[in-house]
């Protein structure tokens, strides 16, 4: 199929990388001519702005850093809402459902379909096509890009509604935010208590403790302290900040959802928002005096 692809950081790299792999055709676009050339080194074609994209084909993807980002690239001026071609705009990104739902109220006054697709599962799931593919949007649309979606992860349909694919997502990732905060707390406890760090972690990952942090975050970027698992602090809070937007909307209060919002606003505020967003323990090591690193077996 003829793909767009605007936003090819770390993230859409991967995922266009498949789908160029995949012998899908790409036209790429972003701001940075750099992210451009690694694409058009495997063969994908490169655009100018999100509307040339958008007049040289009929579908669209996006994976873009911010809501201010995906509002502009679809909806603004040069954005994909002025391409000839397009039909479909598919956005990876984690907008959150209002912005989603804003987008598609705008694309809709031109007849161009809008579908939620965030993704989970980090870089790792992108670069090895496992991510999980959240879809919410009109169902035909679904099923003709089913097969190239399958191509970077496993695909689940939401529902038609517009932004509920987002919701999905940050729920998703509201349990992602408390892991990471929970067991590094829970780690900080033991390492002042005098326990090891690895060893605290080989267990609660034999243990009722496991969770996505201890199995996948400790060992390969908080025990070694390299701090590089490759999602940045600055996108964790946006997405929590978004979780609890929703929930607020809702008119519902709820009580560890606060907590790991305030939690991610003193990661953000002492690490900075570029910071890898395994580096929320670094305050917590902080205020309690201790340095957690270690080798898990
Ligand atoms: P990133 O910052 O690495 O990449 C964003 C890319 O978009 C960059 O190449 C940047 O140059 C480009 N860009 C920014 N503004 C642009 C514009 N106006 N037009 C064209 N290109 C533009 O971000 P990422 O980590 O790849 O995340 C992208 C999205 O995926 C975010 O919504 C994020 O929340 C979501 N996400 C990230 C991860 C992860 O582990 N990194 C996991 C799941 C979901």
């Amino acid at each position: 199929m003829d793909i767009g692809f605007i936003g090819l950081g770390r993230m859409g790299f991967q995922m266009a990388r498949r789908l160029a792999k995949a012998n899908h055709n790409l036209v790429v676009f972003d701001t940075s001519a750099d992210a451009v050339k690694r694409l058009t080194a495997i063969g994908a074609e490169a655009a100018s702005s999100p509307s040339e994209v958008a007049d040289r084909v009929e579908t669209v993807m996006a994976s873009l850093p911010s809501l201010e980002a995906s509002l502009n690239v679809a909806t603004g001026k040069d954005g994909v809402i002025e391409g000839k071609r397009v039909k479909r705009f598919i956005d990876l990104s984690t907008v959150g459902s209002q912005m989603a739902v804003k987008i598609h109220d705008l694309l809709a006054k031109r007849d161009i379909a809008q579908l939620d697709s965030p993704v989970s599962g980090g870089v790792g799931g992108a670069e090895k096509g496992t991510l999980a593919v959240m879809v919410s949007g009109p169902r035909a649309d679904f099923d003709a890009l089913k097969p190239v979606l399958d191509v970077i992860g496993k695909v689940f349909y939401i529902g038609a509604k517009p932004g509920s694919a987002q919701t999905m997502k940050l729920v998703n990732n509201l349990l992602s935010a408390t892991a990471v905060a929970a067991t590094s707390e829970a780690v900080v406890i033991g390492v002042k208590a005098g326990l090891d760090a690895g060893v605290m972690i080989d267990v609660i990952n034999a243990g009722s403790g496991m969770n996505t942090a201890s199995r996948d975050k400790f060992p390969r970027a908080i025990l070694p302290r390299t701090f590089d698992f490759g999602f940045a602090t600055g996108l964790m809070v946006k997405d929590v900040r978004l979780c609890l937007e929703e929930s607020k909307a809702m008119g519902l209060s709820m009580e560890v959802t606060e907590a790991v919002g305030r939690l991610w606003e003193t990661v953000i505020r002492e690490m900075g928002p570029e910071s890898d967003f395994t580096s929320a323990i670094q305050p917590m090591e902080k205020a309690a005096g201790v340095i957690v690193k270690g080798k898990p077996s």
